[in-house]
């Protein structure tokens, strides 16, 4: 498969006397989002997105919350373990796009900072990632941070892909014509008519 899409979501609930982080960002409220680790809703969602597409499972059968050791966790070590199996798959993140839903903070101002962070973790450009946010209306869930999000993957060129190409695309015309002139005169006459008469390779067909 040369693509793989993700799609992971999360909730956590506020809590007064916890700093407030979401996309690797600490945002100024007076209260922050409950949980065992930092509580970043969005970047566990992104870390369920990347797992589930490449079929690796979820964020907690990889970092169970009954495992001390990830009590108070910066949330960014989910997402780059999770990239790992990404990479180890074969695969490259595309692109992301998000949805948070809470009832405040605003998220408009402080969007383009978790969009720039959330990049950087992935290492993907910025303009790679969609950061949006609404408020729950109707939804009885003031008191939550939601987050949804999904990734598109694609698979990573091989080395020797890349090299082949490369060659391929600095190789002048010229070239390419007196190799195959050569190959057809190593060839019996009606192999060679029938190899002449198949299209020619030309700079279109190379790219
Ligand atoms: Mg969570």
């Amino acid at each position: 498969m040369n693509f793989r899409i993700g799609y992971g979501w999360d909730s956590h609930e506020f809590r007064r006397g916890v700093p407030l982080k979401i996309g690797g960002i600490k945002l100024p409220h007076d209260r922050g989002l409950a949980g065992h680790s930092d509580g970043d809703v969005l970047l566990h969602a992104l870390t369920d997105a990347l797992l589930g597409a490449v079929a690796a499972g979820d964020i907690g059968s990889h970092f169970p919350s009954t495992d001390k050791k990830w009590k108070g966790a910066d949330s960014s070590t989910f997402v780059q373990h999770a990239l790992k199996r990404v990479a180890s798959a074969g695969y490259t993140v595309a692109n992301v796009d998000s949805t948070l839903i809470l009832s405040a903070p605003r998220i408009g101002p402080h969007a383009r900072a978790i969009q720039a962070r959330v990049a950087e973790l992935l290492r993907i450009p910025k303009n790679n990632v969609g950061i949006k946010a609404k408020t729950p209306e109707g939804m009885g869930s003031d008191n939550a941070a939601i987050a949804h999000v999904v990734v598109l993957l694609m698979r990573r060129r091989q080395d020797s892909d890349r090299v082949a190409l490369e060659a391929a695309e600095e190789t002048p015309q010229p070239v390419i014509d007196d190799v195959v002139e050569k190959v057809l005169e190593g060839v019996s006459e009606p192999e060679k008519k029938k190899a002449s008469t198949s299209p020619r390779i030309t700079s279109k067909h190379r790219k």
